[in-house]
């Protein structure tokens, strides 16, 4: 017998909300574990060794057009009002990303105003156009578009990001940064957009900080838990049977030792340098577009709003493919047809176990913290009606 109603394996954001709803509104005694030394997942951040906010696991920006997750969330912090803009770096030029109408200014120069018109008579006014659409148009001046685009934001960056083409990865990525038909620079186009005003990590301590909560950090989750798909009593705590829930936010082949082989993931090195000046950066973020082997750097007191601060610290981003080995931390799933039967086996298993997987690695998708927030929700509700 344990002294939990459920356990939470993870304490990300997937983890935490699940977590806290199972308790608040649940009446549940929860454990939530994490393998780490830390709560926060993949959104944790710190002051580095020069007293600067940093994200660890690289920069989060929060933006979100779903009212009851920006709504949820402010119940534990405030919010920075940030604005988030990026620029690529293409020769000694910085152009606006997304591509917009702005971009097509600086790199068109006389001939934009009729290749604006032409892209807004053929997509409308304000549309956001993926690449790979663009790329099909017929008429040779779009097309001309399509092509600057193409070589100069997309095919350098997906191949260090993905090891692929844009041809060659579910359109849904690269669809995120659309080319859009607007004079406006901002990143994220969302209602609601910002940093937590005093860091994620503080956000996260309110989440988990509830009566019904414990937490168990530095501890993974299979030296304490069994899973037995073969078995009627397929979860054991401690050596003995669980009866209670089981969520898990981790990675679900590793959770199986494997056993189908490993789903393919990407990982990244993150690179941190700190400057004795002010301003290292244009923007907050950079995107090395055509040149060197990182895909983008990161200047975080643009983004945490620290710009009063001395010295400034940023982060290089160097994308490789995961391989399991001590220390690699795997990031993005690899969405296509062959992985994604991969995984369906992964989760049988768990379905077998009457294990719910949840987040950006248990469910193998490429969710923002809005979407895996709002999912966690879901899924805590569903849990409690059960
Ligand atoms: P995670 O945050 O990965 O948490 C999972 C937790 O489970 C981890 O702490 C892990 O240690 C723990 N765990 C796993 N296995 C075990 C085990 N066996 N035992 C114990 N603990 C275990 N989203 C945005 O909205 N805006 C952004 O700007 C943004 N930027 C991003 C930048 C990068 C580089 C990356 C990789 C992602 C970014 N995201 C962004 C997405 C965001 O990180 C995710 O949506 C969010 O972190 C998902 O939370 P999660 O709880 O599913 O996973
Ligand atoms: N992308 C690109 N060039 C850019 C920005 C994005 O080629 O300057 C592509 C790349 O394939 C990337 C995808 O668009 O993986 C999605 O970019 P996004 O910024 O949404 O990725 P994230 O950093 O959020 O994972």
């Amino acid at each position: 017998m344990s002294d939990y109603d459920s356990i939470v394996i993870g304490a990300g954001f997937a983890g935490a909300v699940v977590a806290r709803e199972l308790a608040e509104h649940g009446g549940e005694q929860v454990l939530v574990l994490d393998s780490r030394d830390h709560i926060g997942g993949n959104c944790y951040d710190v002051a580095d060794e020069h007293g600067i906010l940093i994200h660890k696991y690289g920069p989060h920006i929060f933006h979100t057009n779903i009212k009851r997750v920006y709504d949820y969330l402010s119940r534990f912090t405030e919010w920075f009002d940030y604005r988030h803009e990026v620029v690529a770096k293409v020769g000694e030029s910085e152009i606006p990303v997304p591509f917009n109408l702005n971009t097509l200014k600086m790199v068109f120069g006389d001939e934009a105003d009729e290749l604006q018109n032409l892209l807004i008579e053929r997509f409308g006014e304000g549309a956001r156009v993926p690449i790979l659409e663009l790329k099909k148009a017929d008429d040779p001046r779009l097309k001309k578009i399509a092509d600057y685009v193409y070589q100069n934001i997309f095919l350098k960056y997906t191949m260090k990001q993905w090891g692929k083409s844009p041809e060659e990865i579910d359109p849904s990525v690269s669809g995120r940064v659309p080319v859009v038909l607007s004079t406006d620079n901002r990143y994220f186009m969302d209602t609601y957009q910002g940093m937590p005003r005093e860091g994620y990590t503080p956000l996260f301590e309110k989440l988990l900080d509830h009566p019904g909560i414990r937490l168990k950090l530095s501890t993974d989750a299979t030296d304490l838990l069994e899973f037995d798909p073969e078995s009627d009593t397929p979860i054991r705590w401690k050596g003995e049977v669980f009866e209670g829930k089981v969520i898990f936010t981790g990675a679900i082949d590793e959770l199986f030792g494997c056993r189908y082989g490993r789903l393919p993931y990407r990982s990244l090195r993150f690179d941190f340098e700190h400057f004795d000046k002010d301003v290292f950066q244009s923007h907050g973020v950079v995107n090395y577009t055509v040149s060197e082997d990182f895909t983008r750097i990161t200047e975080f007191k643009y983004l945490t709003g620290e710009t009063d601060k001395a010295g400034t610290t940023i982060v290089r981003e160097y994308p490789f493919a995961y391989t399991g080995a001590e220390g690699e931390i795997p990031y993005y799933a690899i969405n296509n047809p062959e992985n994604d039967a991969l995984y369906a086996k992964y989760k049988k298993l768990a379905d077998d176990c009457s294990l719910t997987l949840l987040g950006r690695l248990a469910e193998y998708k490429y969710y923002n913290i809005d979407a895996i927030v709002d999912r966690a929700l879901d899924v805590a509700k569903e849990l409690m009606d059960e």
